[in-house]
């Protein structure tokens, strides 16, 4: 069984003394920031001018332009977003770098598919907490956390390993638990469960499921109740124990139909399909589609972002929801 780290297995403070530069102030950024602060790190945010650079101020956070919070720091946490990382690191963090920094992901990304290539004299970490930031904040300041992994790229100092696990500690994730694993096993696990499973698996077999009731003459207000608003009732209970859990608590008949229909739906070819998701993701073909994508304005993921959210199954939810005050229903607007 893998290693996993918790708060009384963290026993040596690497991170104590050292300023903290947190660059970005968005999801996970304002959840690091502040649960390093709270327990009493020397934070000051790295940011452009803007929304998160007001935000950041009103949180009562030392803000700074990026270079400028850089050439303060001996740690750089980089929270951007991944296709600009690129970028602002060039031109605002790598020549403010100094010998024994250290600089910090929350996803392997970047440095996994060579988009930033750091000197060798600054150790390379990274801390993926597991849950969007928002969570990692609350559930912070609830005491408890959302776990995380941690990987090292390169150690230069000789204490990348304990800067990491300090790191992780700092923003609450060994009391939950924090794993080891590599760059190249967090960046092509992670980008393969949000394609294939959670994101673009889930989406596609919901709106299937939706669009197969609705064109055989069903309500579609029954439809979304059945497929989508359900979904988080079963993931409930698959969360706490497991799909023997969820089946154990569903009825008979629905299990029958679980064992009897899942695999006419799933078919070995959709592990086919997902094998060249994989494979894509790999060879560094995703990676340079969505980096070459956003070099381009965004222009195909605009496009796509636009398409989806004209699907009827938005507009017939957001109805539904507004009907429902325990969903506490949310509305969201984008470009
Ligand atoms: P967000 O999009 O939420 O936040 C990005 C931040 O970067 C904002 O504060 C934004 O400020 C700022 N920013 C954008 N462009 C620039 C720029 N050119 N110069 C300076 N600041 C800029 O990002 P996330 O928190 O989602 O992602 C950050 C990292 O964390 C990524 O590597 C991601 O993969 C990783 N991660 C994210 C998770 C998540 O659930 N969101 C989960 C685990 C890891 P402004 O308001 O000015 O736009
Ligand atoms: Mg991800
Ligand atoms: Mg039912």
């Amino acid at each position: 069984m893998t290693k996993v780290y918790y708060d009384n297995t963290v026993t040596e403070d690497a991170l104590q003394g050292k300023k903290i530069a947190v660059i970005g102030y968005g999801s996970q950024g304002h959840a690091h920031s502040q649960n390093l602060k709270d327990n009493g790190y020397d934070v000051v945010i790295g940011i452009r001018p803007g929304k998160s650079f007001d935000q950041a101020k009103e949180d009562g956070f030392e803000v700074y332009p990026v270079a400028e919070a850089v050439k303060q720091s001996d740690v750089v946490m980089i929270l951007l977003p991944d296709e600009i990382q690129g970028q602002v690191y060039k031109e605002e963090i790598e020549p403010n770098l100094e010998e024994g920094n250290a600089l910090v992901f929350a996803h392997g990304f970047n440095i996994h598919f060579k988009v930033i290539q750091p000197p060798e004299n600054v150790d390379v970490f990274l801390v993926a907490p597991k849950g969007p930031g928002h969570l990692v904040r609350r559930t912070f300041a609830e005491g408890s956390a959302v776990p995380a992994l941690y990987a090292v790229y390169q150690d230069a100092t000789g204490k990348a390993i304990q800067l990491a696990l300090s790191y992780a500690k700092g923003i609450g994730a060994t009391r939950a638990g924090v794993i080891g694993t590599s760059f190249e096993e967090e960046t092509e696990t992670d980008l393969f469960g949000e394609q294939a499973v959670l994101c673009g698996g889930v989406t596609k077999l919901i709106q299937s499921g939706f669009e197969t009731l609705v064109e055989a003459g069903y309500q579609p207000e029954i439809a979304y109740f059945e497929v989508l608003h359900e979904m988080k009732l079963i993931v409930d209970l698959m969360y706490e124990g497991g799909m023997e859990n969820m089946r154990y608590s569903i009825s008979n008949t629905a299990e029958f139909g679980d064992y009897v229909s899942g695999e006419r739906v799933i078919t070995p070819d959709v592990k086919d399909n997902m094998k060249a998701v994989l494979k894509d993701i790999q060879t560094g073909a995703f990676s340079d589609r969505f980096i070459k994508d956003n070099e381009n304005g965004f222009e195909e993921f605009l496009k796509m972002r636009k398409t989806q959210q004209g699907h009827q199954i938005e507009s017939v939810g957001r109805e539904l929801r507004d009907m429902m005050p325990f969903v506490k229903a949310k509305s969201i607007q984008s470009k």
